[in-house]
């Protein structure tokens, strides 16, 4: 059995690391950190990283005829048992430096352009939207990434052509659209609102597109609740918001203006998001999350 200190570290993000395997295939570990109001917060949530790992493999099998992807094992003897279930045996791909955002409704940074330019990376959009607004079509609003600590930056389809060339802009916004638009008819299908959601996508060595990195994750889009969908206000998250509502409550004595960060999560905030973690997961896919492997230590 191999251990995850045998393999290199090539990359750290706020709460995943990447390793190499190979020359062809990597190890995607997703950790238990979470993240709220930018920050990065000292309390894990137990089985958020098997929850998020299982959740995108589910994604990746489902639409695998859709979109190529990366995801070459979830269980496999190369991945070593203290990662067992929160990590993924992946191929090496030469990724595309642009995030690639699908919209279908209105909020967040979205909604920030939109009150100041009337429009979303350079998509125009009619007058009159609110919060949590759904737009007629979903759009393609990609972003470039961000330095460390930084916010990933809006940009438009033009300046992804410019980035790329527009062949390959024109392959990642329709691919985008495509598995968007179909996880958001399946997820409303099963009572989840797939407000939007980031994809990254990388070339195999034949110069296919491949799609890379974790997907339809709580992490990487927003899910709400179906039921209570009510535009006109910000919707509740369906994972974090025991959390957020935590610490902007009182209990919590954390001012969120403050450069402070966050104190640490109550037992019963994280037992609770844990739930909500593990409820999404088998609300979603149908699955029982007791079936998803473990490691043993
Ligand atoms: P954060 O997401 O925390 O803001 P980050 O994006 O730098 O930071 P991660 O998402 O944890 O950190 O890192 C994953 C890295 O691996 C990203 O740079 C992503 O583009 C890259 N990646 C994803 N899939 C592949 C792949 N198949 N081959 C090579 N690199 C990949
Ligand atoms: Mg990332």
């Amino acid at each position: 059995m191999p251990k995850l200190a045998d393999y290199r570290q090539v990359a750290a993000g706020k709460v995943r690391q990447v390793y190499e395997v190979d020359d062809d295939l990597l190890l995607f570990v997703a950790s238990d950190r979470i993240s709220a109001y930018d920050h990065v917060l000292s309390t894990e949530i137990p089985d958020k990283g098997r929850v998020l790992t299982a959740m995108s493999v589910f994604w990746f099998e489902r639409f695998a005829d859709l979109a190529p992807n990366h995801l070459v094992a979830w269980d496999d003897p190369r991945i070593p048992d203290e990662v067992r279930g929160r990590a993924l045996l992946v191929r090496r791909l030469d990724m595309v430096q642009v995030e690639c955002v699908a919209r279908g409704y209105l909020t967040g940074s979205g909604m920030v352009e939109y009150r100041r330019d009337g429009a979303v990376c350079g998509v125009e959009l009619p007058e009159g939207l609110v919060e949590a607004s759904e737009l007629a079509e979903p759009i393609f609003t990609p972003a470039t990434k961000a330095e460390i600590g930084a916010h990933d930056e809006n940009v438009s389809f033009e300046h992804v052509v410019a980035q790329v060339g527009a062949d390959l802009a024109g392959r990642l916004r329709d691919a985008t659209l495509a598995i968007y638009g179909a996880a958001r008819e399946y997820a409303r299908s099963r009572g989840v609102v797939l407000a939007d959601t980031k994809f990254e996508f990388g070339l195999d060595r034949s110069g296919a597109l491949v799609l890379g990195d974790e997907v339809l994750t709580p992490d990487s889009s927003r899910y709400w609740p179906a039921d209570g969908y009510a535009p006109g206000r910000v919707q509740p998250s369906f994972d974090k918001q025991y959390v957020r509502d935590w610490l902007t409550s009182d209990a919590s004595g954390w001012d969120r203006a403050s450069d402070t960060p966050p104190p640490p999560l109550p037992d019963d905030v994280v037992a609770a998001t844990r739930a909500r973690y593990v409820e999404a997961y088998e609300r979603i896919t149908g699955l029982s999350f007791a079936d998803w492997p473990s490691g043993t230590s």
